[in-house]
């Protein structure tokens, strides 16, 4: 039976880089019902917002949706969509994996790095406002004893099922006393319950600097939100770039896969970025769906094709100005070639 998802192709590189998805996700041999749902800037003028109440309605009725990226105007104008669907549908865990890959020059091989980031508290809560307009602004941190119980379960639950050894609590508690105070507490509270799991902490800015001297010390880590989103696109660098990051957020009952990176404006409609990502997004979704063997098909067909190098996107190139790059929708033809 054919698996019914919400695909939301989102702005900027978003609908290429889910079409060569939607693409290589079908090559896999899994039938799909796709329910395409469009968000974003482009259809403000349509619904009088960037997030109809259709597309969280959709999501929620298929439970899993597979979304390209949309762009948030910068300072001003509407809050970020993406922020949005994670909130309103309470996705609470941001999972993102880093795992090397052969054929892509990085400072280290072999690392296989996992962000656990908490989705709906923290900075992004939103909660801010002028003090003095145009002197001084406030922004409000949120962090609840519910929000990092659940979070940091996630953490170790998935520790557990994917068979990790450690899972590391990133936090600034020595500084946030009240805020990551609380988070680091609840952290080493939740780690009992797990005796078979190592357990340890580092605060976010050594943190930063152990990840890029030595990541192999590290397996699991679970962050508050922006530590999260920083720490993630780090160990994104420390394994090729964003370009093949994958993401995934979980709720109770529903998942929003989607790549890391963002809506790259500069390179939209240019069959320029680099697909992996959003195949990769695709391949965490074929594991949820229950489709392990499709997923390993897709994941191992795109990891050939990077190790040989030849059709790649710019990104993966030595040079970025390297002539003998392929653009997006070439390198998901190779990536279906090498499947079959
Ligand atoms: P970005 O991730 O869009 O781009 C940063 C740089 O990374 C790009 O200049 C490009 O060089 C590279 N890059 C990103 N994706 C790539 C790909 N697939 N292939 C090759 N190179 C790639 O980040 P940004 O420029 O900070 O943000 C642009 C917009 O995207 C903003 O509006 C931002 O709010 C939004 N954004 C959306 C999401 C999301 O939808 N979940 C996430 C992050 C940023």
């Amino acid at each position: 039976m054919a698996h019914r998802v919400t695909l939301i192709p989102g702005d900027g590189i978003g609908p290429e880089l889910i079409e060569a998805t939607r693409r290589v996700l079908e090559a896999s041999g899994v039938a799909f019902d796709w329910d395409i749902m469009d968000a974003g800037a482009d259809v403000m003028e349509q619904y009088g917002t960037p997030l109809p109440d259709v597309v969280l309605e959709s999501i929620r009725a298929n439970g899993v949706a597979l979304k390209g990226p949309i762009t948030t105007p910068i300072g001003t104008g509407f809050r970020s969509v993406n922020v949005a669907i994670r909130k309103a549908l309470d996705l609470y865990a941001n999972l993102r994996p880093s795992r090397s890959m052969e054929g892509i020059p990085v400072c280290h091989p072999d690392v296989d790095i996992v962000v656990v980031r908490e989705n709906t508290e923290g900075l992004y809560a939103g909660i801010e406002h002028d003090v003095i307009p145009g002197e001084a602004a406030e922004s409000i941190r949120i962090i609840t004893r519910r929000g990092t119980e659940r979070i940091v379960r996630f953490a170790f639950e998935y520790a557990r099922a994917n068979d990790r050894r450690l899972v590391t609590a990133v936090h600034k508690a020595n500084i946030l006393k009240a805020t990551d105070g609380l988070f680091l507490k609840v952290a080493r509270e939740v780690a009992q319950d797990y005796p078979d799991i190592e357990f340890n902490d580092r605060i976010v800015d050594n943190m930063s600097m152990q990840l890029v001297q030595r990541p192999h010390e590290y397996d699991v880590l679970v962050c508050p939100n922006l530590f999260g989103d920083v720490i993630s696109d780090l160990c994104s660098g420390l394994v090729g770039g964003l370009g093949v990051a994958p993401g995934a957020n979980f709720g109770q009952d529903l998942a929003v896969f989607e790549p890391v990176h963002g809506s790259a404006p500069k390179y939209a409609g240019q069959n320029k970025a680099n697909p992996t990502a959003t195949i990769l997004s695709g391949v965490l979704m074929l594991r949820h769906l229950g489709e392990k063997a499709a997923a390993d098909r897709v994941e191992d067909a795109a990891r050939a094709v990077i190790a040989e190098g030849a059709n790649v996107t710019y990104d993966l190139k030595p040079k970025r100005d390297d002539p003998s790059a392929v653009g997006t929708k070439e390198m998901a033809d190779a990536i279906i070639t090498a499947m079959r």
